[in-house]
């Protein structure tokens, strides 16, 4: 699943496509299930609602994506598995799996939204109400900009596996198994190991991991370890530096031990058990 460093790939590859554009039409050609209208909206008028919108701006939270659109709407964008983006010409057969077409004023490309595995979710709220929405409202800080202060103060507040704390998202917004499993690693914490357990000079270290690997991952545009590409179709890189994740039966890069995989809450994780010890 695209974690923050992929979603955020995907909003800076939007931004230039879509802000200042007016949408001219859309076709909706998803189940349902995949687009969700505010009670207050109605979903038969979704294609109407959207048309002659102009996108005024675009904002990740989390691992969600928020097209701000005039009239005071933005339409909410989880990626989920296998959801994305694509920037094509107009011209370009329409895939069975592309859900939403959104074909803007004045340019030769269509941009559509493509799910092949259909647990993407594209909602349209009206700006009062999108902040108390489920999936929005329980959001935790994000992980770039809270200090290593505050971070631990969130991992003390009452005892939890270190690493299924780092996935929730009610507590710190936008880490996934990618970049828990690799900042456990550099930080040599085994991803057993309780919150409260961790004094505050291992989780200092331990958010300082989380801070530079979130930013080398964006930097090189995210982790493509399965579907995931960014707007234009470009893979990310991140995953030739990956250390622990994806890495099991290979040897730890600092003392040779083999990297296990091993299952946690419905989640699975990898580290080294050498390096990253429970006791
Ligand atoms: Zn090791």
């Amino acid at each position: 699943m695209p974690e923050l460093p992929e979603v955020e790939t995907v909003v800076r590859g939007l931004r230039p496509i879509l802000v200042g554009k007016t949408i001219g039409a859309i076709t909706m050609r998803a189940p349902k299930s995949s687009i969700v209208v505010s009670p207050t909206l109605k979903l038969q008028q979704f294609e109407k609602l959207m048309t002659g919108r102009k996108v005024t701006g675009i904002a990740r939270r989390g691992k969600n994506i928020l097209i701000s659109l005039s009239g005071h709407l933005t339409l909410w964008v989880h990626l989920k598995m296998t959801g994305h983006f694509s920037w094509v010409p107009k011209a370009t057969p329409i895939d069975n799996h592309d859900l939403l077409i959104f074909d803007l004023a004045d340019t030769s490309r269509h941009l559509r939204f493509n799910d092949y595995r259909r647990f993407g979710r594209l909602r349209l709220f009206r700006n009062d109400e999108l902040w108390q929405q489920k999936g929005l409202v329980e959001l935790g800080p994000e992980p770039l900009e809270i200090t290593a202060e505050q971070f631990v103060a969130l991992c003390h507040r009452r005892p939890r596996q270190i690493k299924q704390a780092l996935l929730d998202q009610s507590l710190i917004a936008g880490i996934g198994n990618i970049y828990a499993d690799e900042s456990l690693y550099y930080a040599r914490i085994h991803p057993r190991r309780l919150t409260t357990s961790l004094a505050r000079a291992k989780l200092t270290e331990l958010h300082g991991h989380i801070q530079r690997i979130l930013r080398r991952a964006i930097r090189l545009h995210g982790t493509s370890v399965d579907t995931y590409t960014g707007v234009n179709g470009q893979t990310g890189s991140f995953q030739s530096y990956l250390k622990a994740y994806g890495n099991e039966g290979e040897p730890c890069e600092r003392c040779g031990a083999k990297i296990v995989r091993e299952r946690i809450g419905s989640r699975s994780a990898h580290y080294c058990p050498r390096c990253q010890r429970l006791h």
